[in-house]
């Protein structure tokens, strides 16, 4: 069997291999970042396009930095070792990279100060996270999105996905697809793992950055997608929970949900299709651009092999300095 290749401790190395200590202080409180990449592998080309590499990367240095966390290597040093890793691994298929840094300290007291950090990045193959197709059944959650002033929901922390796991289990649990996360002003925040869109009387609108959502590099994607590619008004702003029940349309988006139309809230039919226009224009142009269908969006697409005609993977990794 093939290989799969991690990055671990500074080295390329078999994901078995890369282990943590019971002791570890983001085993036991879950104090660390991370980011979640997608590569979508285009046949034609024979290349797998990182979508927003670079965004991804700054972000995780912004939590980072929420988190008194640091790296030994710069955004574009970081940016560099996952091509490497995609590379090595010879990806010809879909994937996901999840590059982390946590704290590598063997600590019982949960404090950050002075704490050693570490580095990793795994990648998988990857599919669809949720049904894309426009039929999914979702519920407002019981649990409330996590408050900036507890656990900052726009920093990218291990220990906040103890949140998302409790809504989307309950979800799951009652039979939905997931579910939507009101903050605790009782507004919109986001998805379980995902931020939203409504659509409403011909404007596009999602919740603002200050409803303690993760700012999603998506959200962004679609924010100007949207400007570019319809003839539509886009704004962030409040969303009430009753505003859901009678929108046009709704959509998820994310990194892992890609665009995800709704079908159903809280046993509400939304719209008159399951995939409304603008979320099936949204969801199809961007794939498009994330598989490097749209040369006026390749500024978004890191491609991992120099020639696009080869998977082989590099014999040697290439040396970085710390
Ligand atoms: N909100 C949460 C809580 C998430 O985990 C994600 C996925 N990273 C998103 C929103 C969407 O963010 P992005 O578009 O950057 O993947």
């Amino acid at each position: 069997m093939k290989t799969n290749y991690s990055f671990f401790e500074d080295r390329y190395v078999p994901l078995q291999e890369a282990n943590v200590n019971i002791m570890n202080q983001t085993f036991m409180y879950g104090l660390g970042v991370f980011e979640g990449i997608r590569g979508y592998w285009n046949a034609e080309h024979q290349q797998v396009y990182l979508f927003r590499l670079r965004e991804h990367i700054e972000r995780m240095f912004d939590s980072m930095k929420i988190m008194h966390l640091s790296c030994k290597y710069n955004v574009d040093q970081v940016c560099e070792i996952i091509c490497e890793l995609v590379r090595k691994n010879g990806a010809n298929t879909d994937i996901y990279v999840r590059p982390a840094v946590y704290s590598n300290t063997s600590k019982i007291t949960p404090c950050l100060a002075n704490v050693e950090s570490g580095f990793c990045i795994l990648t998988l193959p990857f599919g669809d996270y949720v049904d894309t197709s426009g039929g999914l059944k979702v519920m407002v959650s019981a649990w409330r999105r996590i408050e900036d002033n507890a656990i900052p929901a726009r920093a990218k922390i291990i220990g906040s996905y103890v949140n998302t796991a409790l809504a989307k289990t309950d979800a799951a649990l009652a039979g939905m697809d997931d579910c939507i996360m009101l903050s605790e002003s009782g507004h919109v925040a986001e998805g379980s793992a995902m931020n939203l869109f409504m659509v409403k009387n011909g404007t596009l609108i999602t919740t603002p950055t200050t409803e303690n959502i993760l700012e999603g590099i998506t959200r962004g994607t679609v924010l100007e997608m949207a400007q570019r590619e319809l003839n539509l008004p886009v704004c962030a702003r409040t969303i009430d929970r009753s505003e859901l029940y009678t929108a046009d349309e709704l959509f998820f988006c994310g990194t892992g949900a890609q665009i995800a139309p709704i079908a159903q809230v809280d046993g509400r039919q939304i719209g008159a299709t399951s995939a409304g226009p603008v979320s099936a224009l949204v969801r199809d142009t961007y794939i498009e651009i994330c598989r490097g269908n749209r040369a006026a969006y390749s500024k978004w697409l890191t491609p991992v092999y120099e020639s696009g005609t080869s998977v082989v993977p590099l014999a040697q990794p290439v040396q970085l300095t710390a």
